[in-house]
């Protein structure tokens, strides 16, 4: 490819909207646009992506540092789409929504009976541990939607120190929406003060939690009133007992009892699909330096960036495309910058772009037959034959001849 036919324009400066490095750096060298739309380069980048996933292990080959379970993959990322619960020590990863977690039980106590009491202005469940002097995983918080598909009023328990993650609600009962203020009065329960007992048509959930844990303060179905010691299977029953809280961070992983960690990710692949705009994201967060990106073979769009210094006495730009027509015809994908600008410019645009192999024609080399080889990762450049790269006869010769100088 030819630089121009690309249309690369490269940016001196990170834009505003960056959030992360790799983020930047790919629209710094001209693969996005800073509205994340691919340009020609980046068109190039993610086809030749799609052709090397046609191997089987290609995720694993890339080396990232990735998050995965049956389903899905994952990249950690600063500020990405989702978040993934994940287990440092035995990898266990999942959806934060979705993810189990070992929950903390409490010593097994007989059974009290019921007692109402007044609870003037408790209608939180902070509220009601202040007033009663209680900790919060006495109590039993309600939640209260409607089942979009049939209309029925769904009641939902679950210990009052933890938070009912909907993504598990909806697993079990399908897509719901926030119950109205005449839905819940019509189930006969009260908003701030309610509870399962006592209700009209109601499909009742509880966390698996609930059954577990005797004498919770709950809602009376009254404004200004709370039940004390209320009992799952004595005072009220459920339909359905599953697990329905959110995991958070420090939360014990189910396997192995470790802390969890909560991490911000994007997603780069699902059993039946790869998203090769977040896998080249991926990439260039993990392959990029101060300068530029830094993308290794084969992963790099191109092996070779080829540009060339003009000269005063040789037209080192024919030199350069001599190198270029034996390159292609040797299979290597070489970049040809055959601008005619400062080799400072250049060599920015090099840097920026991250091909794993520079090489630059100029007259000082030409004289003795060579022309200068920077690999990206290094700092110096070493002679390479003219000779030689010009009498290639496929990529293994190329590679050789690269390990050899
Ligand atoms: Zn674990």
């Amino acid at each position: 490819m030819e630089y121009r036919d690309l249309n690369i324009q490269t940016q001196r400066e990170a834009p505003n909207n960056a959030r992360t490095e790799g983020f930047s750096f790919l629209v710094r060298a001209g693969y996005l646009t800073r509205e994340n739309v691919q340009t020609q380069l980046g068109e190039c980048a993610i086809d030749h992506l799609r052709d090397l996933s046609n191997t089987p292990s290609f995720l694993t080959d890339l080396s990232l540092p990735i998050m995965d379970n049956d389903d899905e993959v994952f990249f950690p990322i600063a500020k990405g789409p989702s978040e993934v619960a994940y287990c440092p020590s035995c990898k266990y990863t999942e959806r934060v929504e979705l993810a189990r977690f070992a929950k903390t039980m409490f010593p097994q106590e007989e059974l009290l009976p019921l007692e109402k009491v007044s609870t003037p202005d408790c209608n939180t469940i902070e509220a009601l541990a202040d007033f009663l002097g209680i900790p919060k995983e006495k109590t039993a918080k309600a939640l209260m939607f409607t089942r979009i598909n049939d209309n029925k009023f769904v009641f939902v328990a679950v210990r009052g120190d933890l938070q009912v993650s909907e993504a598990k609600l909806k697993q079990h009962i399908g897509d719901i929406r926030p119950a109205t203020a005449a839905e819940i009065e019509r189930s006969g329960a009260a908003a701030g003060y309610a509870s399962p007992i006592g209700l009209k048509d109601a499909l009742i959930l509880v966390d698996d939690l609930i059954p577990q844990s005797q004498n919770l303060v709950a809602g009376a179905n009254e404004a200004g009133y709370h039940l004390k010691n209320t009992n799952y299977g004595r005072d009220y029953s459920a339909e359905i007992i599953a697990d329905l809280i959110q995991a958070k961070a420090g939360d014990m992983c189910s396997n192995c009892g470790n802390s969890l960690s909560v991490v911000s990710v994007i997603n780069l692949a699902t059993r039946k699909e790869l998203y090769f705009e977040n896998i080249l994201l991926a990439l260039a967060e993990a392959h990029h330096d101060n300068k530029g990106l830094t993308f290794p073979h084969p992963v790099a769009p191109f092996d070779v960036y080829l540009m060339h210094v003009s000269g005063k006495e040789m037209n080192t730009r024919a030199k350069a495309e001599e190198i270029y027509s034996a390159l292609q015809s040797a299979n290597i994908s070489v970049l040809f910058d055959d601008r005619e600008e400062r080799a400072g410019i250049k060599f920015n645009d090099a840097d920026l772009i991250g091909c794993p192999i520079r090489l630059t024609v100029g007259e000082k080399g030409l004289k003795e037959g060579m022309v200068e080889l920077k690999r990206r990762k290094e700092k110096d450049n070493r002679p390479i034959s003219f000779k030689r790269l010009t009498s290639l006869t496929g990529p293994m010769e190329f590679w050789d001849l690269i390990k050899a100088t």
